[in-house]
């Protein structure tokens, strides 16, 4: 593994437009599981509560089951350190942004400005009738599905749920993004979320060296990518940050 984390710094440190791209796999050890495989949430929940039609249908019923898993568990998660680092390299001018399929704010929470949600945020909550958006943080949840204050609307969660469009402007930035970089990193994603998944082959049609971080095979590994590290984010991440400071204080 030393090689190729010697490579990734390499790579890292001469790029000019590198930019990540995030699954759920970055903030597993924020203590977030993903959504499918060991521990998933899928284990314990039925994903029909984020199918629009039945939210809208058993509005009730499925805010209690989204109010446990977005909002109770949510609430005491902290980025971790591959967010931190990723923020770091931002503000070092080593990473121009971050492309996200999280909904779980915790690449802002650690610092990052330039974050690309492709499938919303959790921490905003927007009416069906008038478009208002509520913060998440300013608002009090009780036992009962919440409502609009506005106009009595009901509420979803201002992420993309299951026959859902992705934002038109959160995919235009992706796509834009994913031209232009000449280093995508791709930290904790599996590839299989459509469409979200095209952004990396986007990356490499237009040429961009490809680094992947995952402790397990993807869809992209060996196919796409220029070097592929085993291992977990906040791992790899941190061993890859240690050679660049050795470097920048040489
Ligand atoms: P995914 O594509 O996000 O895959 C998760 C990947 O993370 C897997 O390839 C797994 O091997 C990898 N992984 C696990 N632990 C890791 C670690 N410590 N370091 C690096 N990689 C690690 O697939 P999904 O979980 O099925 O999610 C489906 C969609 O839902 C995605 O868009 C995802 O972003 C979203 N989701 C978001 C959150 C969140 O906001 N935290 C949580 C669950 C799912
Ligand atoms: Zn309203």
């Amino acid at each position: 593994m030393t090689k190729q984390i010697e490579e990734a710094a390499k790579a890292i440190k001469n790029a000019s437009h590198a930019i990540a791209f995030t699954g759920a796999g970055i903030s597993a050890e924020s203590g977030i599981p993903p959504f499918r495989g060991k521990g998933g949430i899928w284990n314990t929940y039925d994903p029909i509560v984020l199918d629009l039609d039945y939210f809208f249908s058993h509005y009730t019923k499925s805010w209690k089951a989204i109010k446990s898993i977005f909002y109770d568990f949510l609430e005491d998660k902290h980025p971790n350190a591959a967010h931190i680092i990723l923020a770091e390299w931002e503000k070092q001018s080593i990473l121009k942004g971050i492309i996200t399929q999280n909904i779980d704010n915790l690449h802002q929470d650690a610092g990052s400005l330039n974050v690309i949600e492709f499938h919303g945020n959790a921490q905003r909550l927007i009416c069906a009738d008038c478009a208002h958006i509520f913060e998440v943080r300013d608002w009090v949840f009780t036992e009962l599905a919440p409502y609009c204050p506005n106009c009595g609307g009901r509420l979803k969660p201002d992420f993309v749920f299951f026959g859902e469009a992705i934002p038109e402007q959160a995919y235009r930035k992706a796509y834009e993004a994913s031209t232009t970089c000449d280093l995508m990193i791709i930290i904790g994603a599996s590839g299989e979320v459509s469409p979200a998944n095209k952004m990396p082959q986007i990356a490499k049609n237009n040429h961009s060296a490809i680094l992947e971080i995952n402790p397990d095979s993807t869809l992209y590994t060996n196919q796409i990518t220029t070097i592929s590290i085993k291992g977990s984010a906040s791992e790899v991440l941190s061993e890859i940050n240690r050679l660049l400071n050795i470097e920048a204080n040489k």
